[in-house]
């Protein structure tokens, strides 16, 4: 279950709670209603910047709306922040873009910890149960243990893995990933996913790597993955990958934690690139396609 929005889910229905009964909505009640959800996104952590324009947009648009006959003043507010929400979160869901001739390259960046690794096997289990046919690529070759970690996950899904020979020492991942192009031409995969080192925090050698990366395989799709839980961070260190490697979608990760997460919902409208997936446990299940509305209806409970 997405826990890290409950706060927000429970703020936002108490604020909506007190219009419940009212027959027309006066400007004090508008501005105050406006003021309860200001504290209710700033409590959840979503980016200022964001809480401002939603607000203001609530506020122009619950003082001009008419009283119609099939909804009441509480459900009119509710249907203009459920609006405003999914403005705010992309608009349409973002489907993935397969390339007109296979293999269909997509490259996941992110910071280390953000969930990429569990995220390839996820994403890989998903295709495979569409009738693709994916190749996970560790080209993560920073940490040790990335290698053998992606492996478990591609056994798990039952996902052939392609890595660089045990013994080899420090492998190179621009070329790891580059013969994993090869590799998915050659055997007929249809999907290349490529895994890429992260480091603790946002470094200009990590960066750089991945750009190569990048250059190398030239992707169809760069997804950024963002732990949903790091807060204000998850808004900083999505504005850095968007600068040092540059992306297509987010994937937001860790939507079954703590209950301050909404800084995540923050970041499509920062970078202007939509969430198109979403994960929410350790399991390759806990996995689907992000829907804007979906999440706004949740949301609003
Ligand atoms: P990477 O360093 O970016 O490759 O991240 P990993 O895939 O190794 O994930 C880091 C940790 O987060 C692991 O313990 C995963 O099991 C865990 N994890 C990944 N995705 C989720 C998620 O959606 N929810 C939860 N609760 N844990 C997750």
């Amino acid at each position: 279950r997405d826990t890290v929005f409950d706060t927000l889910q429970d703020r936002l229905a108490a604020t909506f709670k007190t219009l419940r009964g009212k027959g027309r909505l006066s400007d004090a009640d508008i501005d105050a209603t406006c003021r309860e959800i200001r504290i209710a996104l700033l409590e959840a952590d979503v980016a200022l910047a964001v809480v401002k324009d939603f607000v203001a947009a609530v506020k122009e648009r619950a003082r001009g709306a008419e009283l119609s006959g099939a909804l009441n003043p509480a459900q009119q507010v509710i249907k203009i922040v459920n609006d405003e929400l999914i403005g705010i979160l992309g608009g349409e869901t973002r489907v993935l873009r397969f390339a007109k001739r296979p293999p269909t390259v997509i490259m996941l960046a992110g910071l280390q910890g953000s969930g990429k690794t569990t995220l390839a096997g996820k994403l890989a289990l998903w295709l495979k149960e569409q009738g693709h046919s994916p190749l996970l690529v560790a080209a993560d070759l920073q940490r040790p243990n990335a290698v053998t970690q992606l492996q478990v996950v591609g056994q798990r899904a039952g996902v052939h893995v392609f890595a660089p020979e045990p013994g080899n020492g420090v492998g190179d991942p621009i070329r790891v990933a580059r013969d994993s192009v090869s590799e998915a031409q050659h055997k007929l995969y249809d999907v290349v996913i490529v895994d890429t080192a992260g480091r603790l925090g946002v470094d200009s050698e990590l960066m750089q790597q991945a750009a190569d990366i990048r250059d190398a395989v030239n992707p169809d799709e760069v997804l950024f993955v963002v732990d949903a839980m790091i807060g204000q961070d998850a808004v900083n260190t999505a504005r850095a990958f968007a600068a040092g490697v540059g992306y297509d979608g987010v994937v937001l990760t860790k939507l079954d934690g703590d209950a301050r997460g909404g800084a995540a919902l923050s970041i499509a409208r920062v970078t202007g690139r939509p969430i198109m997936f979403a994960s929410n446990g350790e399991q390759l299940k806990d996995f689907d396609v992000f829907h804007p509305d979906r999440m706004a209806s949740r949301i609003l409970g």
